[in-house]
């Protein structure tokens, strides 16, 4: 597990969609990394601010996101929409 393979995870690791040989991969990067932890956290609470803001315009929230960012939050705000 790297940083990079971290973040393209990180959401299926939050929905729990992870097979559990990743998940502990996941949970042995973080214990380690301190950027990785706090990337999980500032995850966390977008997507927090993603399910209040629901039925707002999506690109409220995009401002000063990086693209790359801003585009994994739109799948999960879509994929949370569409299980909802
Ligand atoms: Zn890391």
């Amino acid at each position: 597990m790297n940083c990079r393979k971290l973040i393209g995870l990180v959401a299926d690791y939050l929905d729990g969609t992870l097979m559990l040989r990743q998940q502990e991969a996941i949970k042995t990067h973080l214990v380690r990394c301190e950027d990785c932890r706090a990337y999980l956290d500032s995850y966390k609470t977008t997507i927090e601010l993603c399910r209040s803001l629901r039925h707002e315009s999506n690109t409220k929230i995009h401002i000063g996101m990086p693209m790359g960012f801003a585009r994994a939050i739109d799948r999960k705000c879509m994929s949370k929409k569409q299980m909802l």
